[in-house]
């Protein structure tokens, strides 16, 4: 077991954290003079800070406890409060692992925290031995490993973040925002076993709820009661739970849309293969395609201006564009500028 307080910053440990007038009283019935809400309208009420229906309904779906959850404003906002829990400014680390999601290296900036960034290797997986001369430095607190990773779309050995769940004793994060198109299992499951084990999942994916801008972090009790403390208090507005609420009603229309896209992006690939100017497809468990062409920043300004809007990743990988899975008629329309443009 990794001591958990002990990772914390001294600060935030010692935070008494604010009381909302909603997290003080939290049954539904009663009149309401404590918020300094106008008692008139629809939306005249602050929303459950700690989205107990919503949480309820999640973990039903995940298959695990509503006490191991939190929910943050995207994941985005569950990425910059694990440093606002962990780092100190100016002192402690980050170990990231490259190419990979640019908002690891953006959060560790605002937070003043130094990154180690360790490249992926050749086929995109985590090399442990470079990992060790790191994990016993004091000052590093977290590790983000994203899985499936983007941009590059694979997901990572089993073995190799094992490694670090068992030899770091910070915290590694587990980045699973594109996992419900990986069809394998997640790490949600492994929270019980290592208690520095942080999953981060997404509505903004597979739930096609990214406007509403809803993230996941599946951790133990006490480091979410940490988040809990830490999080603005009404994180989540109501209509963005509601939003939830009712995809978490049909998941089924979450796997149609999985299965859909997954027959989309064999098709794009097979489709991208015959084209002379794309190099390599990689293989990927997401929802986007890395593809490697002859130059990437003309294709990229050619289907702009045509257009579509694609991700140019030409300066983390060479002549590099990622492409996400879009309906069939976009996909046919970007497999016809591709093969049009000069
Ligand atoms: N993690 C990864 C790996 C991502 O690619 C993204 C979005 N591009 C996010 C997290 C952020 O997702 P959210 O919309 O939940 O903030």
């Amino acid at each position: 077991m990794v001591n958990i307080s002990k990772l914390v910053r001294p600060n935030i440990l010692n935070l008494q954290p604010y009381s909302s007038a909603r997290s003080e009283f939290r049954g539904k019935e009663g009149i309401f003079l404590d918020a300094n809400e106008n008692p008139f309208g629809r939306l005249n009420r602050y929303p459950d800070p700690f989205q107990t229906e919503l949480k309820e309904k999640i973990a039903g779906v995940k298959h695990c406890s509503s006490r191991n959850l939190v929910i943050g404003n995207g994941s985005d906002e569950i990425i910059d409060l694990v440093f606002r829990i962990f780092c100190d400014p100016g002192k402690d680390k980050a170990m990231i692992f490259t190419p990979s999601y640019g908002m690891y290296r953006v959060a560790a900036d605002i937070n003043n925290t130094e990154v180690i960034n360790i490249p992926l290797n050749e086929e995109f997986q985590i090399d442990p031995e470079k990992t060790k001369p790191y994990l016993d430095r004091p000052d590093l607190k977290l590790i983000f490993v994203c899985s499936p990773n983007n941009p590059t779309g694979n997901s990572m050995e089993k073995e190799a973040v094992t490694f670090l769940l068992e030899n770091f004793r910070g915290i590694v994060i587990v980045d699973e925002a594109y996992i419900d198109f990986a069809q394998e299992a997640s790490w949600i499951n492994r929270i019980e076993k290592y208690n520095n084990l942080v999953v981060i999942q997404t509505f903004s994916k597979a739930w096609g709820l990214a406007a509403a801008r809803l993230g996941m972090a599946f951790a133990c009790e006490e480091i979410v009661a940490l988040f809990n403390k830490v999080k603005p208090p009404y994180n989540i507005s109501s209509i963005n739970q509601q939003a939830a609420l009712e995809a978490l009603q049909d998941p089924g229309k979450k796997d149609r849309a999985i299965a859909l896209l997954t027959s989309e992006k064999e098709r794009l690939v097979k489709a991208l293969s015959s084209v002379d100017r794309v190099k390599r497809i990689f293989p990927s468990r997401a929802n986007f395609l890395l593809i490697e062409v002859d130059n990437a920043d003309h294709l990229y300004r050619e289907l702009v201006s045509e257009g579509i809007i694609t991700r140019n990743r030409h300066r983390e990988m060479m002549n590099c564009l990622r492409v996400t899975v879009g309906t069939p008629a976009e996909n046919k329309l970007l497999i016809n500028a591709i093969k049009k443009i000069k």
